[in-house]
């Protein structure tokens, strides 16, 4: 019998699955109140990526700071919004000359680089420490859409999402297993009015609106296609998505799970959990929505701090 270490290409690590903002407390105990942030290891090659650097960071990176030895860290951001990065101040190993750290994140503009986004939380008006205080030697690499290769056989490419910010999604190969992150991402819709009653409407431009969603979700379809497992946004329910959030930048549960069995992933793991909900309402939804279709759909997962799953 092969050892598990001998089968395992990734082992992915949640250090916080919230959305929007850190909820302590009593009522998130269980499946954790800290944004997002996971940890995905390559054991064969001894490297560590980390997706994003919500508050979870924080706790990684003590973590890191406890073992022994130099840290290096590829750290991958899907964007800028602050519930993505408010760890990064408090990420320990930034404060250690031994530790070489390359953040990669989507540039929003040419005047807008990650380095200057990501530094800006650490000027003097929010964070006590300035970025030229760092001792950690820090690399910045604005991504576009397009294939990385970070060397050990694992390659990663990016995507664009539909939020409300420049948003990149991950795929991450390695070991003939593949990973698909889409943290903030809404479903693509038409653009254009629909309503024919309406005085705007175009039939051409409601047409036109049409074929490019339906062009766009194919194309992120075929980018997770087959995954082992596929990290998805899953903020809402669709009836919660349908009363007024359109256009917030998150995607309702049953969309995730669609849009992941129509991409033949094996694994849906469902995070940015709404601030809102309490370990309770996400037991109910788990009930609901979790585990696995007998029609072959992906294993649905309500991701919690702590889990762990490898490929
Ligand atoms: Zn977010
Ligand atoms: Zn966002």
């Amino acid at each position: 019998m092969k050892s598990p270490a001998a089968t395992e290409a990734l082992r992915v690590t949640f250090w916080g699955v919230r959305g929007s903002i850190p909820v302590p407390g009593t009522a998130t105990t269980r499946y954790g109140g800290e944004t997002l942030c996971i940890g995905v290891e390559v054991p064969a090659a001894g490297r560590l990526i980390i997706l994003d650097a919500g508050s979870g960071l924080r706790r990684l990176g003590d973590r890191l700071v406890r073992r022994a030895g130099k840290i290096a860290v590829d750290l991958f951001l899907s964007h800028t919004h602050l519930d993505h990065i408010l760890g990064f101040p408090f990420f320990q190993p930034l404060y250690r000359r031994d530790t070489r750290l390359t953040v990669y994140g989507p540039a929003i503009s040419l005047q807008d680089r990650l380095e200057e986004v990501i530094g800006g939380q650490m000027s003097y008006r929010y964070f006590p420490v300035r970025q030229v205080e760092l001792a950690a030697e820090t690399t910045y690499v604005d991504l576009r859409e397009g294939r990385y290769d970070l060397g050990d056989g694992i390659v990663v490419s990016a995507a664009y999402l539909n939020h409300p910010l420049l948003c990149l999604g991950y795929r991450i190969a390695c070991g003939g297993r593949v990973l698909c992150t889409a943290f903030d991402h809404e479903p693509f819709r038409n653009l254009y009015v629909t309503d024919p009653a309406d005085p705007r409407y175009d039939e051409l431009m409601a047409r036109e609106g049409e074929a490019a969603a339906v062009e766009a979700a194919a194309r992120l379809g075929s980018f997770f296609e087959g995954a082992d497992l596929l990290i998805h946004d899953g903020q809402y329910t669709e009836e919660e998505y349908r009363a007024g959030r359109i256009g917030w930048g998150h995607s309702p549960i049953e969309e995730a799970i669609r849009a992941a069995a129509a991409a033949r992933v094996r694994r849906l793991a469902l995070v940015h959990h709404d601030p809102r909900r309490g370990d309770d309402e996400l037991d109910r939804l788990a009930a609901r929505f979790g585990g696995t279709e007998p029609s072959g759909g992906p294993e649905v997962i309500f991701a919690r701090e702590g889990l762990v799953l490898t490929l």
